[in-house]
C-alpha cells in the first residue's frame, strides 16, 4: 500500500524539476508552496531566478498558483510580485483551500501538479485529492512558524519509514 505521504516525484529543487515530462503527462496547472519551496522564509521578495523560472513556465503554457499556509501579508507579497493567484492560510494538509483554488479557477484535477517541500502538508494534501505530488528539498533549515511542528514529525516519519531517502531523487 502506498503511503499518503509518498510523493509521486522527488527533485532537489524547483529548478531541477522535469517540466517537459510534466507537459508530456498533460499537466497544465502548477501549484507551488511558498516557504522553503520557492523562497527562504527570511526573505520577503522572490529571487530573480524564481521570477525567470515562472516567466519561462508561463510561456510554456503552464498556469501557476501559490498555495501557502503562511499569513496573508507574506503570501500576497509573493503572489503580487510574481503576478500569480495566491492562497494564504490554506491549512494544508486539509483540502479545503485546495478545493477552493480548484473550483475558483475551474481546474481539471488530473492536470494539476502540487510542488512543495513538506510531506505532512504539501504531499499529504495533494495525495488526498489524487493530485500529482512533487516533493523538493527544503531551501533552508529555517522553517516558517507553521512548519516547525510538521517538520519535526516529518523527520521522524522519514527516519522510521522508507518513504524517501534524502538526496535520492526520482520521477
Ligand atoms: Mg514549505
Amino acid at each position: 500500500m502506498t503511503s499518503i505521504y509518498q510523493p509521486k516525484m522527488y527533485y532537489q529543487n524547483i529548478f531541477t524539476i522535469n517540466y517537459d515530462l510534466l507537459k508530456k503527462q498533460n499537466i497544465k496547472y502548477l501549484i507551488f508552496d511558498l516557504d522553503n519551496t520557492i523562497a527562504d522564509c527570511r526573505t520577503i521578495t522572490p529571487s530573480k531566478e524564481v521570477i525567470t523560472l515562472f516567466n519561462k513556465l508561463q510561456k510554456q503554457g503552464f498556469q501557476i498558483y501559490i498555495l501557502s499556509n503562511a499569513l496573508k501579508r507574506r503570501v500576497k507579497q509573493f503572489g503580487s510580485a510574481l503576478k500569480v493567484p495566491y492562497y494564504y492560510l490554506s491549512l494544508k494538509p486539509l483540502t479545503i483551500t485546495f478545493k477552493r483554488l480548484i473550483k475558483n479557477n475551474n481546474l481539471d484535477i488530473t492536470k494539476i501538479a502540487m510542488i512543495g517541500d513538506e510531506l505532512y502538508t504539501d504531499i499529504k494534501g495533494s495525495n488526498k485529492l489524487k493530485i500529482l505530488s512533487i516533493l523538493v528539498d527544503p531551501l533552508t533549515k529555517h522553517d516558517y512558524i507553521f512548519s516547525k511542528i510538521s517538520r519535526l514529525r516529518e523527520k521522524h516519519l522519514i527516519k522510521k519509514t522508507n518513504i524517501i531517502k534524502r538526496g535520492e531523487y526520482y520521477e
